[in-house]
């Protein structure tokens, strides 16, 4: 066993600064749904450039309310690629409606154009309403033309940015956008998941440019109800004999959830999202810092592939190993790794190989994200990480696969 530090494969980096904005909270009169909410929300959109945020209590349920506010239910479907997490994908199964799972790029594990195309071609007659292209390890895939075959088949598209927040997109003949601007998008999601860009804890964030998807997310994230008069229905039960509204008065017009984010949370999340950039920027130069070491070891292992036209934010360093060529599995590799001191993952098992999916929808062959998967690693990736770190783990690496990273 190796003395060494262990180097989780992800992990948040929290400062006095966090720990004294959520102790002033905890000394405060609110708890929850409080100034903090309101502040994060407004800084948040900033961030991203979008119009409306609305936070959540994890980016699963960020998720469940985009499906709720597209409208998606029994007798729809989405398209799914279905190299991501599972929130991805279930977020469709909480309102009934079923998943088309897409196939993606083999060396980026993105889902581009040409396999929404063939998603789409073969879903059949089912009722397809929305389509989640997933910017996986924190890059995007060409959002322009996804979005162009989008509206040409009358889908929403609903962005899971989980991996990407702090990246931005520029095809060739448009301007630089931020993901989560919706500049490509109707609405895009967010996750404050510890391992994730920034920390809350558990929380989440949905963006949007459009008002009325704006009011549905707002209303489903609190039980489904309002306290706007303009809004009520039942004029016998909100309004008194000279036509003011009740002081007690709410109304549900649907049965939503509570999904609201704390101001405990919000605080956190504010606090974090002041170092969003620096955040990024050190994970870029980590990154680039394990390109070059592992150059060396090339062809066993190769950075996974990069895209044009998209200036990434890492939230995953992924390498993809020739574990045939060297002679070793991917889990005895993972194992050696964990005694060096050195954490690992694999992001992920496609999702129509999940039992679930695979009893509902009988085995698939989806070639390209069952190449990637093949040969997938996760190496650790955290602003925390000193350069000698990144350096331990392509030393690690190289001794793992008996050969030599470079200088
Ligand atoms: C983390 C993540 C989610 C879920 O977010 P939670 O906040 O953990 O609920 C969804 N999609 C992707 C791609 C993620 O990485």
């Amino acid at each position: 066993m190796s003395t060494a530090r262990f180097l989780p494969y992800g992990r948040h980096s929290i400062d006095d600064a966090d720990v004294a904005a959520v102790t002033e909270v905890l000394r405060g009169d609110w708890l929850t749904t409080g100034p903090k909410v309101k502040a994060f929300e407004e800084a948040f959109a900033a961030a991203v450039g979008a119009r409306y945020a609305v936070a959540c209590s994890s980016g699963t349920a960020a998720l469940h309310l985009t499906a709720l506010a597209a409208d998606i239910g029994v007798g729809d479907a989405a398209v799914v690629p279905t190299l991501t997490f599972l929130a991805t994908a279930n977020c469709n199964r909480y309102v009934g409606a079923e998943v088309v799972f897409s196939d993606v790029d083999p060396d980026t594990g993105l889902m581009e154009a040409e396999h929404l195309e063939a998603a789409l071609a073969r879903a059949g007659d089912r009722r397809i309403l929305a389509v989640y292209p997933v910017h996986l390890n924190g890059q995007c895939a060409e959002l322009n033309a996804i979005r162009e075959l989008a509206e040409k088949h009358g889908l929403m598209v609903i962005e899971d940015a989980c991996h990407a927040l702090g990246a931005s997109y520029r095809p060739d003949d448009a301007g630089e956008a931020k993901i989560g601007a919706g500049a490509f998008a109707d609405m895009a999601i967010f996750s404050f998941h510890p391992v994730k860009t920034i920390a809350m804890g558990e929380g989440g964030a949905v963006t949007t440019n459009d008002e009325v998807l704006y009011r549905r997310l707002m209303r489903m994230r609190n039980h489904g109800m309002t306290r706007d008069a303009e809004a009520f229905t039942s004029a016998d039960l909100a309004f008194d004999a000279e036509g003011a509204a009740n002081p007690w008065y709410y109304e549900m017009a649907e049965p939503g959830f509570n999904y609201r984010a704390s101001d405990i949370h919000c605080a956190l999340g504010l606090s974090q999202l002041a170092k969003l950039e620096a955040f990024v920027a050190r994970r870029r130069v980590l990154a680039e810092r394990y390109d070059r070491l592992l150059a060396a070891l090339a062809p066993l292992v190769q950075p996974i592939a990069r895209t044009p036209g998209c200036t990434p934010a890492w939230h995953l360093y992924v390498v993809h190993v020739d574990f045939a060529a060297a002679g070793v599995s991917r889990a005895t590799l993972m194992r050696q790794l964990r005694d060096a001191g050195i954490g690992t993952q694999v992001h992920y098992l496609p999702l129509h190989m999940q039992p679930y999916y695979r009893r509902r929808y009988g085995p698939q062959e989806l070639p390209g994200a069952q190449t990637y998967y093949d040969r997938c690693l996760t190496l650790p990736l955290y602003p925390a990480m000193a350069d000698s770190d990144v350096d331990r783990v392509a030393e690690a690496l190289g001794q793992c696969l008996k050969t030599r990273p470079g200088p």
